[in-house]
């Protein structure tokens, strides 16, 4: 007999294969990012059904073959009926469920992350859309956005969560002394240098040979930004007014980061 799994999970993803089987993406409580299989579960008589769909928070058994999990049972907590029916918030859960999808690779176990996941899914159902998600806008014409970038997105709960992300899982920037000099960032012209791991001021950006790498000027009003999302809780967070060039900043800090840090990721 194979063992049996139960954790809660949240499906970010579906895809079908074969002629009935549907292969799920879900960030686990008690696992981390998995691959699971529902088999037959296209099958109008599958009881998987009720239980297992995208932004669905689940309780799931799942047995774990040679080389696949198979589920075995998924019995739904909340459906996030708002994220399902709203179209502004389906976008900023795809988004964000993207984004946690293309920047976990590992097989790994990890209660920061999965509170996180779960606190923005419960901002993004309960905030009422005109207010904490102002004009959202999804993609800007004419970029490719991949799953991972924000691609300039108007919903502010995609960037708390992507920074967020990043400093739960080790890669939180320095946003209050230089990164070069460990002197206090005054305000001034800062740098955004990646390979330092966040802010740098503009004499240690003359004096260093930095320019021939990757660089981005970042706006004070962005580390300020970036400040509250890493310092403060979403109730704080939500509130901020993002003028457009500002969040086109963030946006070209976002995912100028994030590739950096997907390419240099052993
Ligand atoms: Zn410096």
């Amino acid at each position: 007999m194979h063992q049996r799994y139960r954790t809660k999970g949240i499906f970010l993803k579906k895809r079908n294969q074969g002629e009935a089987d549907r292969i799920f993406t879900v960030f686990t409580e008690q696992f981390g990012k998995i691959e699971v299989a529902g088999r037959a579960i296209r099958k109008i008589t599958s009881k998987l059904r009720s239980g297992a769909d995208v932004f669905y928070l689940s309780e799931l058994e799942f047995i774990q073959g040679k080389h696949y999990k198979t589920l075995t049972d998924a019995v739904v907590i909340d459906r996030f009926r708002d994220i399902r029916e709203n179209h502004q918030k389906t976008e900023a859960a795809r988004k964000i469920t993207g984004i946690l999808d293309s920047l976990i690779t590992k097989e790994e176990k990890d209660d920061k992350v999965w509170q996180l996941l779960l606190e923005s899914f419960g901002f993004i159902e309960n905030s009422e859309s005109e207010k904490i998600l102002p004009d959202f806008g999804g993609i800007t014409a004419g970029k490719e956005s991949c799953s991972w970038q924000t691609g300039n997105c108007k919903s502010k709960i995609v960037y708390y969560f992507l920074w967020n992300l990043l400093s739960v899982s080790g890669y939180s920037p320095e946003l209050y002394k230089c990164s070069v000099c460990a002197s206090k960032l005054l305000p001034e012209t800062f740098f955004f240098v990646p390979q330092e791991g966040g802010v740098v001021c503009w004499q240690c950006f003359s004096n260093n040979d930095l320019k021939s790498g990757l660089w981005f000027n970042i706006h004070t009003d962005t580390v300020k930004i970036l400040r509250v999302y890493l310092k403060e809780g979403w109730d704080i967070a939500g509130k901020l007014r993002i003028a457009t060039d500002i969040r086109q900043n963030l946006s070209e800090i976002s995912d100028n980061y994030c590739d950096f840090l997907r390419e240099s990721a052993p």
